[in-house]
């Protein structure tokens, strides 16, 4: 499979103030097309890092591409740098330099130098339109390499990307089939596809992706290999962990799909979640079909007014219990008339609550004549006790 890297210019990505999303993006899209990103460097708004990173990436790899500085202000140095590792000047371009001076006239304005840099380009270069911006995009050899810069902002790299990058990278289709197991430990799933990652064939990866309570195993190769080797991972993963928790979607869009085919609906009743159940499942496209409410019971006595929970039963136990829970869930179903209703109550931290420590968490699910009620000890930070217990209630209604 051949190899790329991706060169992220620009010191807010360094000093924190904006998040890289163009490589992750980038890296997604070449996987598909049968490409492996292999490294990320993020380097400074500097002549020297800009050019050291990209002519250092075009010793490895065939494919090199720079994201950021092709704006048209002072830090913006990867046409120099690109010059400079190309070993061929910065020229104007005069179409670009036409096409500039044309948009500026409909505004009957001069085009300030800065956006007249954005026609320069290095000589011999292609220039790479831009459907979403107004920097170009280059392309250029670097020896053995193609080199493609692109600018920063993520709509321009995806905009360019797509319409002049992707489509001529022939690499063999490549897909990626996952499997989602929520609440699974990362090393048991792994154990129990042991022996189908030791006869692994050739050009097949194997990835597990752990995070937001669930373990995605992920296998990518070429589409008539990948297809019998997850139906492979399957029966050993259902046979070693809870079958119905081998999933082959996110578990949201699984629990709308199976309450969907069932022809039931579901309300949610959130406390320590605060909405976060409720939004996993608006999330997936088409939830409207299952889901009819959502309501956010946070303090005490509203669990009593909204929810309808015994107020002697609150008063005694206080809210963190698995009675609330379930009464909860009784009360958001009975008061939005859906078929199912779900719950979350529990102490998402720092502190401890009416005395039940940090983690301690209750959830439940109940429709007509029959209710789950699942009590766990949660660890981690408050976001994680919270993601978790997201999963936890929604893993009451898969099972
Ligand atoms: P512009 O024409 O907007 O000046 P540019 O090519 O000069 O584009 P930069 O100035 O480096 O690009 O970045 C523009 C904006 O794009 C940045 O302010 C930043 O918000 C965003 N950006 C840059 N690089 C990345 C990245 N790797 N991931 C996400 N966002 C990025
Ligand atoms: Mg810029």
């Amino acid at each position: 499979m051949p190899s790329a890297e991706v060169v992220c210019v620009g010191d807010e990505l360094l000093s924190g103030r904006v998040t890289d999303t163009n490589s992750g993006w980038l890296g997604a899209r070449l996987a598909e097309a049968g490409w492996r990103l292999v490294r990320v460097a993020t380097v400074p708004d500097e002549l020297d890092a800009v050019a050291d990173a990209v002519a250092a990436a075009c010793a490895r790899v065939p494919l090199v591409l720079v994201t950021g500085g092709l704006g048209g202000t002072s830090d913006d140095l990867t046409r120099e740098a690109l010059a400079r590792v190309a070993g061929r000047p910065v020229v104007r371009d005069p179409r670009l330099e036409q096409a500039l001076r044309d948009r500026y006239a409909k505004r009957a304005a001069e085009p300030p130098a800065g956006a007249l840099a954005m026609a320069d380009v290095v000589e011999g270069a292609e220039v790479l339109a831009n459907p979403a911006g107004t920097a170009p995009g280059l392309r250029l050899r670097v020896g053995g390499a193609q080199v493609v810069a692109l600018p920063g902002v993520p709509a321009e790299v995806r905009a360019i990307a797509a319409a002049s990058v992707l489509p001529g990278l022939a690499g063999g289709e490549r897909t990626t089939t996952s499997l989602w197991l929520p609440l699974a430990d990362e090393a048991a799933v792994g154990d129990a596809l042991g022996p189908l990652e030791a006869a692994l064939p050739d050009g097949v990866r194997l990835g597990y992706l752990a995070g937001g309570g669930s373990t995605e195993v992920r296998l990518t190769g070429l589409p008539e290999v990948v297809a019998p080797l997850a139906a492979r991972a399957r029966t050993q993963l259902r046979a070693a962990l809870p079958a119905a928790l081998v999933l082959d979607e996110p578990l949201p869009a699984s629990v709308l799909a199976v309450l969907r085919g069932a022809g039931e609906t579901l309300a949610v009743a959130e406390s320590l979640t605060g909405g976060l159940v409720t939004a996993a499942l608006v999330a997936v496209p088409g939830a409207s079909a299952v889901l009819r409410a959502g309501v956010v019971s946070y303090a005490t006595e509203l669990k009593a007014g909204l929810l309808g929970v015994d107020a002697g039963l609150l008063a005694e136990r206080g809210a963190v219990d698995p009675d609330v829970a379930r009464q909860m869930a009784e009360g958001v179903r009975l008061r939005t008339g859906a078929t199912w209703g779900v719950a979350t109550t529990g102490v998402a931290g720092p502190e401890p609550q009416d005395g039940r420590p940090v983690g301690e968490v209750h959830v439940a699910a109940a429709r007509e004549g029959e209710v789950r009620v699942r009590s766990v000890q949660l660890r981690g930070d408050r976001d994680r006790v919270r993601t978790t217990a997201v999963v936890t209630a929604l893993v009451l209604l898969r099972e």
